[in-house]
């Protein structure tokens, strides 16, 4: 999958840093991400000396006296966002590509640091100001926290969990409707306040398809950092009937398929492929 790193994982414990020349910066603006893309679809993010010379040509706006906010540590190189909508870069090699299409590119380290980046530059964003009492917050110098200096209300960084369900005997496989993903996926949804993740993945189930299941199985879990979410996988047996009862605003179709004949193939990236992938080898937790 996309955080699966080659040498080792993201180290995403907060330092309180400075920025220096060479560390890789993340430049957001409206959905899309600041790369350079060659000739084999390798990308390649500015450094900090680049986004500071091109900030200043061309005026780009931050939106407190910190230009830059290191985010964490990948692959032996520090990475920082861009604490505003970037600007227009000086060098034309560089080009904004929306956020999502990213996942289709050959580095996948890139991808996944991009969209981990996100997560942390909408939070951020939207945490300038308290949710309380409206004041201007500051950032804790200890750990991944806004301050309110009125009122004293920390805002941590938000995280939604939410599930991903394979259902069998043969695999119950969906198309989202009204949305630009068009391939097949597998029945999810977030975790409303209340519930346990064993609920969610019951409730989603029953909401989209119409369906019982029963003995629910953790697999894993992936961040998904460009919705925000963290998801997780679960494998279930139907309960009864198999009878499919679609919800139409959520899906444009469901149906069963048979284990030696599953139309999706493992892509490296997701969560959902390597669910199917390994349903389909027949080596799914029982
Ligand atoms: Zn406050």
């Amino acid at each position: 999958m996309l955080q699966d790193l080659p040498f080792g994982r993201l180290e995403n414990e907060f330092k309180n840093i400075h920025p220096e020349a060479h560390d890789i910066v993340v430049c957001v603006r409206d959905n899309s991400i600041l790369v350079k893309r060659d000739e084999n679809d390798a990308l390649t993010l500015p450094t900090v000396a680049q986004v500071g010379e091109w900030a200043y040509a061309n005026s780009w706006e931050h939106w407190n006296e910190e230009a830059f906010q290191y985010v964490f540590r990948m692959q032996d190189e520090n990475y920082f966002i861009w604490m505003g909508e970037a600007g227009e870069p000086v060098d034309t090699a560089f080009a904004y590509e929306q956020a999502r299409g990213l996942r289709q590119v050959a580095s996948k380290h890139i991808c996944y640091g991009a969209m981990t980046a996100w997560h942390l530059f909408s939070w951020y964003r939207a945490s300038r100001y308290c949710g309380r009492c409206g004041t201007m917050t500051v950032h804790d110098e200890k750990e991944r926290m806004m301050r309110c200096p009125n009122c004293g209300n920390m805002i941590f960084p938000r995280i939604s969990p939410s599930v991903i369900v394979a259902v069998s005997d043969s695999l119950l496989l969906s198309k989202y409707a009204n949305r630009a993903y068009t391939r097949y996926a597998l029945i999810a949804g977030f975790t409303e306040i209340g519930e346990t993740a064993e609920q969610t993945v019951e409730r989603e189930v029953m909401e989209e398809v119409g369906l019982k299941v029963k003995n629910i199985r953790y697999y894993k879990s992936q961040p998904w950092g460009v919705d925000g979410n963290l998801l997780m996988g679960f494998y279930c047996d139907l309960d009864g009937e198999d009878t499919i009862e679609l919800d139409r605003d959520e899906l444009a179709m469901a149906d069963w398929f048979p284990r030696n004949d599953l139309p999706a193939k493992d892509d490296g990236i997701s969560l959902t492929r390597e669910m199917i992938r390994v349903f389909g080898e027949g080596r799914e937790p029982r």
